[in-house]
């Protein structure tokens, strides 16, 4: 995912048919903080949207602009398997929602430009 550089990267994407995925939403703007979800399930997601131009490590050399909900509530289980909650807002949000898209087998370009 770093060396890519990208800020997160689902297990399908590398041939791992497995609910996880990694994520950094911050890296390129600090200190690392990587972060594993295992088995992450979107809890409740704002009403709000937000827009952002979301890349994507499987589609390279473009951007899509999308809509998606601007704070997502999610549960997962950890490295040891203890089930984690968090909330996530801003590039953190989407970048959540990328990833666990990519676990269903949906990609960034599956929907509509956002104006
Ligand atoms: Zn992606």
């Amino acid at each position: 995912m770093y060396a890519a550089p990208g800020r997160g990267l689902a297990a399908p994407q590398v041939g791992i048919s497995e609910r996880i995925f990694v994520m950094d939403a911050t890296w390129k703007d600090g200190d690392p903080s990587p972060m594993v979800f295992i088995n992450p399930e979107i809890v409740s997601v704002s009403d709000e949207l937000a827009v952002n131009n979301e890349g994507c490590l499987s589609i390279p050399d473009r951007t899509s602009r999308i809509a998606r909900p601007a704070r997502v509530d999610l549960r997962w289980q950890d490295l040891d398997g203890d089930v984690q909650v968090g909330s996530f807002e801003g590039f953190a949000a989407a970048c959540v929602q990328h990833e666990r898209d990519h676990l269903d087998g949906v990609l960034c370009i599956d929907y509509p430009e956002a104006t």
